[in-house]
C-alpha cells in the first residue's frame, strides 16, 4: 500500500489554532475551529485504521480538492485498487442520530446536513471524470463514521455507510480482493493529482488580526499553554507536562510567526520580541543562526 497523499492539517485549521493561542476568538470561528479539529482528528482516525489494515499493492490519496468547471469536490480518501476506486467521505460525530427520509437529525430533531447526499455527487462526478479518462473502474462510495460514541437510527440496510463496527471488516475485504496494480491506476492517480493543482482552493478565510493584539511568549506546540518551565535547555509545560528541548520550542514558535505574519523579517529582535522576552537574546541568535542562512550585517541581519 502506498500512500500517494498524506493527510495534513488545512491552511485555516493550523492558522486557526496557532491565532487561538494568542488572541480570543470570537464564539463563531472558536466553534469552526473545534470542528475542525473533531474532523481532522475522525480522518486520522481512519488513516490509522488503513495504515493498520491495508498491506497489499494499492494507492491512497487523502484530502484531494478536486476542481472541474468551476465546482469544488472534498474527497476525505481514494483507495484505487486494481479494478475498484474506493471513495470515502468520513465524519465524526458523537451521540444518538435518526435517519428519516430527508437525511439524517440529531435526536433531539435538529437536522444536520446529510452526508450522503455530498457522497452520492461525489460519486458522480468522480464517475464522470472516469469516464473521461477512458478508466473501466468501478466506484464504490461510503459514508465513514469514525466515532465510537456515533449512534444511528433506521439506518437502511442500502444506506451507503459505514458504522464504527463495520470500517475494520470493509477494510479487510479490500484488501483480500486486492490484486496486483497496472499502469492503469498509477495513471488515475495522477490524473487526480494534477487535477487537484489545477484550482484556486476556495476555503474560508482566517479571521482578521495584528501584531499587536497578539499575545507574545513561548507556547508549548502539544496544548498552546503559555505555562512553561524553561531552564538552560529543556523546556517542560506545566499544563500538559510535555517535555521538549529549549530549541524546539523557540523554532515551532518560530513557524507560528512565519506563518502567521509572512512579511514579518526574521531578525533577532523579531523572534525575541515573539518569543516574549523569556529566553537569553543569545539563545535565539544562537537558533537563528542554527537553522537558518544569514543574509547581511552583524547588526538587523536577516535570516531566511
Ligand atoms: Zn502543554
Amino acid at each position: 500500500m502506498e500512500i500517494l497523499k498524506e493527510r495534513e492539517q488545512s491552511h485555516l485549521l493550523k492558522g486557526l489554532i496557532y491565532l487561538d493561542k494568542r488572541i480570543d476568538l470570537n464564539e463563531t470561528d472558536k466553534r469552526y475551529l473545534v470542528n475542525l479539529q473533531k474532523g481532522f482528528k475522525g480522518e486520522r482516525c481512519f488513516d490509522d485504521l488503513v495504515k493498520t489494515i491495508l498491506d497489499k499493492e494499492m494507492i491512497v490519496l487523502n484530502d484531494l480538492l478536486l476542481v472541474s468547471n468551476g465546482t469544488t469536490f472534498q474527497v476525505d480518501s481514494i483507495i484505487i485498487t486494481s479494478n475498484t476506486l474506493y471513495l470515502f467521505e468520513i465524519k465524526n460525530y458523537s451521540g444518538k442520530y435518526i435517519r428519516n427520509s430527508d437525511g439524517l437529525s440529531t435526536i433531539q430533531g435538529q437536522d444536520v446536513a446529510n452526508p450522503m447526499i455530498q457522497l452520492s455527487r461525489m460519486e458522480s462526478f468522480i464517475n464522470q471524470l472516469l469516464k473521461e479518462w477512458n478508466s473501466t473502474s468501478k466506484v464504490e462510495a461510503n459514508v465513514v463514521f469514525v466515532n465510537p460514541l456515533f449512534s444511528l437510527y433506521n439506518a437502511k440496510i442500502d444506506d451507503p455507510i459505514l458504522m464504527p463496527n463495520q470500517i475494520e471488516e470493509y477494510l479487510l475485504k479490500i484488501n483480500s480482493r486486492s490484486r496486483m496494480l497496472t499502469k492503469e491506476q498509477h495513471y488515475l492517480a495522477n490524473r487526480f493529482r494534477k487535477l487537484e493543482n489545477s484550482g484556486m482552493p476556495m476555503q474560508k478565510q482566517l479571521p482578521y488580526y495584528n501584531y499587536e493584539e497578539l499575545k507574545k511568549g513561548l507556547s508549548c506546540k502539544n496544548c498552546g499553554s503559555f505555562e512553561l518551565l524553561i531552564t538552560q535547555r529543556s523546556c517542560y509545560c506545566k499544563s500538559c507536562f510535555f517535555k521538549s528541548s529549549v530549541g524546539e520550542v523557540i523554532l515551532n514558535n518560530i513557524e507560528e510567526m512565519q506563518f502567521l505574519f509572512p512579511e514579518l523579517k526574521l531578525t533577532t529582535t523579531n523572534v525575541n520580541n515573539w518569543c516574549g522576552e523569556v529566553v537569553h537574546f543569545r539563545k535565539i541568535r544562537k537558533i537563528l543562526k542554527d537553522h537558518y542562512i544569514a543574509a547581511g550585517e552583524t547588526s538587523g541581519r536577516v535570516y531566511e
